[in-house]
Formats: C-alpha cells, structure tokens, sequence
C-alpha cells in the first residue's frame, strides 16, 4: 500500500493534551524495587496471607506493567510488548484515550454512527464533543471524503471493524485513506475481528503511527467476567496511556487467568469455527420467515436483522424468555434487532419462537 510519509508519531504526539505531556506518573512500590527480594515490607501489605486459602497469593498487589501477560500476548500477536496496553476492559482504554488527546469543553471526537455507545458515553463523560459522520444507509461503509473534511476539528477518529450493531466489515481502501490524510489518532475497535476471515489491522501497526487497534477478550475468548481489553499502538502512545491509568488496573487474578486462557487457542478456534457456521444457518434461516425484510450480512458474532414490527417482536420473544437487543431506534437501523449468535439449541429455539410468531401474527 501506498503510505503517507508526512504523517509523523511525532505530530501525533502534538494532539496530546499540553498538561499531559510532562506528567510524572505515580511510582509504585513495585516500579521503585522490582527485583527478588525475601522479605517485602514496601507495601503495606498484609504479610500473613489473604483469607481465600486455597487460592494463589492475592495478600500482594499485581504486576503493574503485566510484563508475562504483555510478554505472551506480543508473541501471538506479532508485535513488541511496547505496543500493548492492558485495559479494564475496552472500556477503560476508551476512556484513558478520550481523557489522554480531549481537552473537556473544547475538543471533540470523531464517530460514525450507527455503532458502538461507549464512545459517545465516554466523550459525555469527559465533556468533550462529539462530531457524527453517520455510515452510508444500508451497506454501513464509511463516507470517507465526510470524515477526513471534518477530521480537522476532531482530536480523535472512531471507527469500529467489523461494527457494532450492523455486523460488517469496514472496507481497507477506505480506512487506509483515512490513516494518511487525517493529522489525529484513529482508532479502530477490533472487538469482533476474530470472528471475521479478514486480518484486520495489526499486521499494519507499524505503517501507520496514528493507528491504535483495539482488540478484547471479551468476545471470542469468552473472558466478557474478567475485564479485560487491549490497545495496540506506537509505543509513545501507549506509554502515554500507561502514564495516566490506575497504577494496578489489571488485577492479579485476570492476569493469571488470560495466561492460562491464551494456552486454549485451540478451543477458542473450534468456538469461532462453530459460530461462523451457526451464523450462516441462522442468516439462512431467519431470510425464509416472511415478516423478516433483510438480514445484514455479517462477520461478527451478532446478526442485524430488519423485520416487520421489530420492538414487538423483541417483547414478544421476553415472553419466551429469549432476549435480543432491539435497536430499532437507533439511527439508520429503523425495525432492527440484533441477535447474538448463540449455540444450535438457542438458535434453534429462537427460530421456533419465531415460526410461532409468524402463525399467530
Ligand atoms: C463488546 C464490545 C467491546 C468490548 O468491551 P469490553 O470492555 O472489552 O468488554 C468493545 N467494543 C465493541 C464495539 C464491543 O461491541
């Protein structure tokens, strides 16, 4: 592809908030000495032990670097440990980049809905502005030429791939275009990326230093209880987010349990396997019922389906006890639900209390 070599990490690094950029971050006891030692007494921790016995040592604080965790990660990942960012979920790496490049009350993000909430939540939160390119009408692609006229005033770009509630994939050329002719961090949320046959961004870190690819054990990996999310970057920009986070926000628990999941590839593949099959069964299916106008294509683990009285339906499939998410009011997805795929008897249910609902409607 062809790069844009104006764009420099360095000119990046201009859209840091000032008051960030010389911040001295917290030490914490475990920066000041991190070598072996026999006895701790740096902490204030309590030295006899935690009362949860038969579990490892909780009684210490957690790596707060997550070397091993970072370590194992950037070897299955293909990029360096100086590249990872550890979050309490995605979440808390949306909030340390809005918190991190807008200044409250007079910058703004960049989002193309409709998609993922938390970024408009996150903006609110921090009262910082929010600048709406909304995704082309029914084939959900990006307006590219929209967003880079606009990119000026934003301090952050928003792009979510495959996207959240409409299933698909944002086109390369496009996103491409946008990485080398906007001056500001664009991220792209990769939440559902394994569920996709497309490589997605990662192997393209390095061409790119405003590009930060988020990526989350929540989905596929099946850790949504753990909380734990990941922002791949230029290592000026993760330092940066490493500087202003919580000094333990990974706890040791996650830690150890995302090592010991990221030994199970196996299983998770076989998982992403059978959810790519089911979702093909179910787009198949629910295009046959005759209230249905248009399942969305997909690459995710969720389908977008617009139907003929879609809020009704969704009250009508609580009474079943199978709940969906409707998201008919949201911009763009008038009558839609979107229906995670589930396992072949859930799915199976659910197609039956549709059926059900097509007779008695
Ligand atoms: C589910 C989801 C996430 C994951 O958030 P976590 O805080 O890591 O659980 C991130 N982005 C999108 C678009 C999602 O749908």
């Amino acid at each position: 592809m062809n790069m844009n070599p104006t764009i420099r990490i360095e000119d990046i690094m201009q859209c840091v908030r000032p008051h960030l950029r010389g911040l001295q971050p917290y030490s914490s006891a475990r920066d000041e000495f991190s070598g072996q030692a026999h006895i701790y007494l740096d902490a204030n921790e309590n030295p006899f032990g935690s009362p949860l016995l038969s579990v490892s040592v909780y009684n210490r604080y957690p790596d707060p670097h997550q070397q091993s965790l970072k370590e194992r990660l950037a070897k299955l990942k293909g990029v360096a440990p100086g590249q990872i960012f550890l979050g309490n979920g995605s979440d808390e790496a949306i909030d340390l980049l809005i918190r991190a490049f807008c200044e409250p009350a007079q910058d703004r993000i960049l989002i193309t809905p409709p998609t993922y909430g938390m970024y408009e939540v996150s903006a609110a939160i921090h009262n910082v502005g929010v600048l709406k390119v909304p995704l082309l009408p029914e084939v959900f692609q990006l307006n590219t030429d929209e967003i880079i006229a606009q990119s000026r005033q934003a301090k952050l770009i928003w792009l979510c791939s495959p996207n959240n509630p409409t299933g698909n994939l944002l086109r390369r050329e496009d996103i491409h275009a946008i990485l080398t002719q906007v001056h500001c961090p664009v991220v792209i949320d990769e939440a559902y990326i394994d569920f996709s046959e497309d490589e997605g961004w990662l192997p393209h870190l390095e061409h790119y230093p405003n590009l930060i690819v988020l990526q989350t054990f929540s989905k596929a990996w099946g850790l949504a209880g753990l909380r734990l999310g990941v922002a791949y970057a230029h290592p000026q920009i993760i330092h940066l987010l490493d500087k202003i986070k919580p000094p333990y926000n990974i706890n040791a628990y996650t830690q150890k349990m995302a090592l010991q999941a990221l030994d199970q590839r196996r299983q998770v593949a076989l998982w992403i396997e059978n959810t790519r099959r089911e979702r093909q069964a179910l787009s198949q299916a629910l295009t046959s019922l005759p209230f249905v106008e248009k399942v969305f294509p997909s690459d995710a683990n969720f389908i977008l389906v617009r139907m003929q009285q879609a809020s009704a339906i969704y009250r009508y499939l609580i009474t079943c006890g199978i709940i969906v998410r409707d998201r008919s009011r949201v911009v763009l997805c008038d009558n839609c639900l979107r229906i995670t795929v589930g396992k072949p008897e859930e799915n199976r249910q659910l197609l039956n209390a549709l059926r059900e609902w097509q007779k008695n409607g």
